[in-house]
């Protein structure tokens, strides 16, 4: 809980406040190639999470010296928008966004395979619209499908969820109220189809029995994520050229 917050109860007969079971998700609403002018891109809902991701590459490193002359150089900004939150957020980087970046760009790396474009840049932006806990995951499952959309090579997709703990219990995929209030949150992204961990964050206390608990949620959770990214790139690209567009 942040400091200053009132207490609340955040489970009532044994539901969330939002009426969740313990291990279930938020709804999740996927499209891809919502953007004409970026190489791939996909809107992601998370419940209350409305994110955008646009992916642009394999293009031209500028300026040149941050080239690298054996592969790809990726970069992910991570963006809130000022109207995205309750209290307006100020506009433009800050220590938050610029750690979220970093951790959400190291989650694909041993993913997409840089070695095919040497000297070229691959940008990821995601832009969080509204915000309710979780955008970095929700920008993580967004980038992954956008990767995807742009056909940029890439072992496989990244799937990402958080766990939290809430009145002592463990649950998945926190609320921004059960964020605030809860007592721990754990966001992670693994490659489902391996069970490969390539982000693992933790803030607030879990016990061991809690976080192995915790983990398998998690893991679990980004494999039913994945399944829908999977099944929203096929729905798209089993469309016949030219369908659906004007
Ligand atoms: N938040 C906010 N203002 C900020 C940063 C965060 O209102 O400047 C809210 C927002 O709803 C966000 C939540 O706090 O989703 C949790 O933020 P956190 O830093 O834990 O990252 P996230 O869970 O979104 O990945």
């Amino acid at each position: 809980m942040k400091e200053g917050e009132k207490e609340i109860e955040l489970i009532k007969k044994g539901k969330r406040l939002d009426g969740r079971g313990f291990e279930e998700l938020r709804p999740i609403k996927i499209e891809v190639g919502v953007l004409k002018r970026a190489d791939g891109s996909c809107y992601f809902e998370m419940g209350n999470n409305k994110v955008m991701a646009a992916v642009y590459g394999p293009r031209e490193m500028h300026p040149r010296h941050f080239q690298d002359a054996k592969m790809a150089v990726v970069k992910y900004r991570y963006n809130m928008a000022p109207f995205s939150v309750d209290d307006r957020k100020r506009p433009g980087p800050d220590r938050r966004s610029v750690e979220i970046s970093k951790v959400s760009r190291e989650a694909f790396d041993p993913v997409i395979i840089k070695e095919y474009y040497p000297k070229t840049a691959i940008d990821v932006y995601v832009e969080v619209l509204q915000s309710d806990a979780g955008t970095r995951t929700a920008g993580i499952n967004a980038a992954s499908v956008a990767l995807a959309d742009a056909g940029i090579p890439m072992k496989d997709m990244v799937s990402s969820v958080a766990v939290g703990k809430i009145g002592g219990e463990v649950v998945l995929d926190l609320s921004g109220v059960e964020d605030n209030h809860g007592e721990a949150d754990m966001p992670i992204a693994m490659v489902a189809r391996t069970d490969t961990i390539t982000m693992l964050q933790m803030d607030g206390h879990f016990k061991k029995e809690e976080f192995e608990r915790g983990l398998k949620l998690a893991m679990d959770a980004c494999h039913k994520i994945y399944e829908l990214q999977r099944t929203a790139l096929i729905e798209r690209y089993s469309k016949s050229v030219g369908e659906g567009e004007e």
